[in-house]
């Protein structure tokens, strides 16, 4: 059995329920013996997908996403742990009785058969009909638009056509999730860019789950209905993609999703909802000390913090209200364009990077070696996991 073939010998998608989760990994564990030394590829990962969701595993290299995702296809046996598919266990069941299909990187597709008779290929060998062939291949030609392509090779096109003959060549065995592991990433940029958005497009039209394996955070945040952020093995976060730009839950996550500013500090007081860090002189930070979705804090705790560089106002006069203020001298002020970029060095030799929006005017608030005021509303920062 080789990978490309899992899922052609399943039945036609059962109807849809949703009610029950499409996809459920209960605490699944995937250890290797390598050398000898055991290596924990994943360490307990625990999520669920809804039907028909857009979702997306995200994380750096080597993190365990393909492991989790050949888990739920049945290529991996889980050391620990359940995997569910539409409600039923299927932890030991062979990957070709799943009704999942894999999509890969490299394509896989065959090179000695165009377009059509690659499609066609799952159908043939289940020996669906051939006018009901006909008809579903030349349906999914049309969702990935290519109409009118089906004489060609696959080396008689290019890189993002390839991928849509793969992409076709699952979905047309209508599994009830497709799998994709890093499917865009032999394209270059601009290729990249417009298979996203024509990925997301396809998802919506045929209505199936998606899996999405990335290590691309603009990928990510660009096609996910929800967005499992994944770090050495585990699930550092998982919610929609405002929520994992705008709120981080962890200092890895803050890090690894756009471009962050990395506090730390001790709460010295907590007044109602909002608690104070005092950093210099007439330096403070104000975050909000507990509630529904940030971590709570009290005083004496250490916390770290993070604050995005677009909620941050840099300005000469010293700011009033009840605003986070810090003090700096700016390094490098950056053009670039839509908006301006400040680096900012504190008085500890901490460094905030600032964009300010050019909105009205492309004056610069502040040249390299002024003295500036840093401020930004207590609730655009807050104490990360
Ligand atoms: P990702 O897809 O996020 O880059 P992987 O799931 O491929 O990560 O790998 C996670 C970890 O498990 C890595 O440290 C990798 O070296 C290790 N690993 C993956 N497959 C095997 C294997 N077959 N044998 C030994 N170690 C493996
Ligand atoms: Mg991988």
């Amino acid at each position: 059995m080789t990978e490309i073939q899992a899922g052609v010998g399943a039945a036609v998608a059962a109807p849809v329920s949703q009610a029950v989760p499409a996809i459920e990994l209960d605490n699944v564990v995937k250890e290797y013996t390598s050398h000898g030394e055991v290596v924990q590829a994943v360490k307990g990962v625990s999520l669920t997908i809804a039907e028909g969701e857009f979702f997306s595993l995200l994380g750096p290299s080597g993190c365990g996403k393909t492991t989790t995702m050949r888990m739920i296809a049945g290529f991996e046996d889980p050391t620990g742990g359940v995997v569910r598919l539409h409600g039923e266990d299927v932890t030991s069941v062979p990957p070709n009785k799943r009704d999942v299909n894999m999509v890969f990187q490299s394509y896989a597709l065959f090179p000695h058969m165009n377009v059509w008779e690659n499609v066609a290929f799952g159908l043939r060998r289940r020996k669906v009909a051939d006018d009901e062939i006909k008809r579903r291949v030349g349906e999914i030609l049309e969702v990935v638009d290519l109409v009118g392509r089906e004489k060609r090779r696959p080396k008689e096109m290019s890189g993002g056509q390839q991928q849509r003959v793969a992409l076709a060549r699952a979905l047309v065995n209508r599994p009830r999730a497709l799998l994709l592991d890093e499917p865009l990433g032999a394209l270059d940029l601009k290729l990249r860019q417009h298979m996203q958005i024509e990925l997301k497009r396809i998802q919506r039209e045929v209505g199936i789950t998606f899996v999405y394996v990335t290590h691309d955070q603009g990928e990510a945040l660009t096609m996910s209905d929800r967005i499992a952020v994944m770090n050495d093995g585990l699930v550092e976060q998982l919610a929609d993609p405002r929520e994992i730009y705008e709120r981080p839950a962890t200092t890895f996550v803050a890090g690894f999703i756009g471009t962050s500013n990395l506090l730390s500090g001790t709460v010295q007081s907590v007044t109602g909802e909002v608690a104070l860090l005092a950093l210099g002189p007439s330096d403070r930070i104000l975050i909000p000390a507990g509630g529904a979705v940030t971590t709570a804090v009290s005083t004496g705790d250490a916390v770290n913090l993070t604050v995005r560089p677009e909620k941050i106002t840099i300005g000469t006069q010293q700011p009033e209200g009840e605003l986070s203020v810090v003090r700096g001298t700016v390094s490098e002020v950056v053009y670039l364009g839509t908006y301006n970029s400040y680096l900012v060095t504190l008085a500890d030799g901490a460094e905030i990077t600032v964009f300010e929006q050019n909105a009205h005017d492309s004056t610069i608030t502040a040249e390299r070696g002024e003295s500036v005021w840093l401020s930004w509303q207590p609730r655009h920062s807050y104490a990360l996991r």
